[in-house]
């Protein structure tokens, strides 16, 4: 596997969980996630991103309702119980990888 498709194997994964994250706090419509990730170093278009919205909708972690704002259909995602319950498990992992990942490397940096 390519450097390049790696690095994208990933992301793909940090994106979802990202998205599950913003999805239980609040409703999410597709371009402010668009932007959310970018500040984040994401660089996502629609053609990317809907899909997996799509896909994490159809697999039941997201619940859509559907809001007209000036004249044009807004997608609004939320979490659902599973959502939650799959980001808390990935949020135990994240910590336990942060943990060794990370810390490890930057103690190892330090000193
Ligand atoms: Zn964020």
């Amino acid at each position: 596997m390519a450097a390049d498709d790696l690095l994208k194997h990933f992301f793909g994964g940090f994106v979802r969980v990202h998205i599950l994250h913003h999805a239980v706090e609040a409703p999410i419509f597709g371009v402010e996630m668009i932007e959310e990730l970018g500040r984040h170093g994401y660089k996502l278009s629609p053609g990317t991103l809907y899909p997996i919205l799509h896909g994490m909708e159809k697999a039941g972690y997201l619940t859509r309702t559907d809001e007209v704002v000036e004249g044009k259909r807004r997608r609004n995602y939320r979490a659902t119980k599973k959502g939650e319950k799959v980001l808390q498990e990935a949020r135990i992992k994240l910590k336990e990888l942060f943990g060794e990942v990370v810390r490890e490397t930057d103690r190892k940096s330090t000193s």
